[in-house]
């Protein structure tokens, strides 16, 4: 089991796997005034860089799930380096449905909410882990300005303009959904610069090291065109944000 072989090679080398960078993970940590000791349930945990920090810089427990065996393993190796191992515990596995045995106080999704099916689905899915008064943690894009066209939402990496919302329409939803949005960090575009401009270095020392793979061909294509589709779409119409929820 394991997720698209694409992103275990273009994200083999990040720490963070969405727009956000230490900094802005530094902030969100300090921002939600986490006591230490609280458990906290991550979704799509990816190499497990929010975990780690949060429990070198603010003595939380943690538990993650990721589908990816490389992240996987990176997010252990971490752990090990930070010195955190016995606060941290990350699974290799399919997230979809999970629920954890003990509740927690912070129930994670940081840009995988497509585990739950969609945000509401994935809101539903992490409050079924979450004690009473517990926040809900959701990653998520949005649009800065609304694409012209399906073909921009497209290029965006969007299958449609209607898969993403504006900034206030997706916190609007949120209330929708019986939430406060109690807090929220967004992702600038230096951030976004270093989700998607590491990959491309990545590429291409990795095309260097396997230039007989099967995959070649595809990393390839991959390389020449993301730069220039990045700039003119991604990075001039995509938001990304964390938004913290609590239930009214
Ligand atoms: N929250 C992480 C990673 C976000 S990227 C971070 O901040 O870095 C999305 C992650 O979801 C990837 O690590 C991918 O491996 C994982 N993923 C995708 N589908 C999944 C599934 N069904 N179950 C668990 N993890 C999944």
């Amino acid at each position: 089991m394991d997720i698209p072989r694409i992103f275990n090679i273009t994200e083999s080398r990040h720490r963070i796997h969405n727009p956000f960078t230490p900094a802005k993970y530094d902030t969100l940590g300090r921002v939600l005034r986490m006591k230490p000791g609280t458990s906290i349930l991550d979704l799509g945990s990816g190499s497990g860089e929010m975990l780690c920090t949060w429990a070198r810089d603010f003595g939380i427990n943690g538990t993650s799930i990721d589908m990816s065996r490389v992240f996987s393993e990176q997010a252990k190796a971490r752990a090990e380096a930070l010195g955190v191992s016995d606060q941290v515990n990350f699974i290799h596995d399919d997230a979809t449905g999970y629920v954890s045995d003990e509740k927690v106080g912070v129930a994670a999704c940081v840009g995988a909410t497509w585990i739950g099916g969609g945000v509401a689905g994935a809101i539903d899915l992490l409050a079924k882990s979450l004690l009473p008064n517990g926040i809900i943690l959701i990653g998520e894009p949005y649009w800065l300005k609304t694409p012209p066209s399906e073909e921009v939402a497209k290029g965006c990496g969007a299958g449609s303009i209607s898969d993403f919302l504006m900034l206030p329409n997706l916190i609007g939803s949120f209330g929708e959904l019986g939430y406060d949005v109690v807090e929220m960090v967004l992702a600038d575009r230096e951030g976004w610069d270093r989700y998607e401009a590491a990959k491309w270095l990545t590429m291409r020392h990795w095309l260097e090291e396997n230039p007989d793979d099967d995959f070649a061909s595809e990393v390839r294509t991959h390389l020449t065109s993301e730069p220039t589709r990045y700039a003119e779409y991604t990075r001039e119409y995509l938001g990304w944000g964390v938004f913290a929820l609590m239930a009214r």
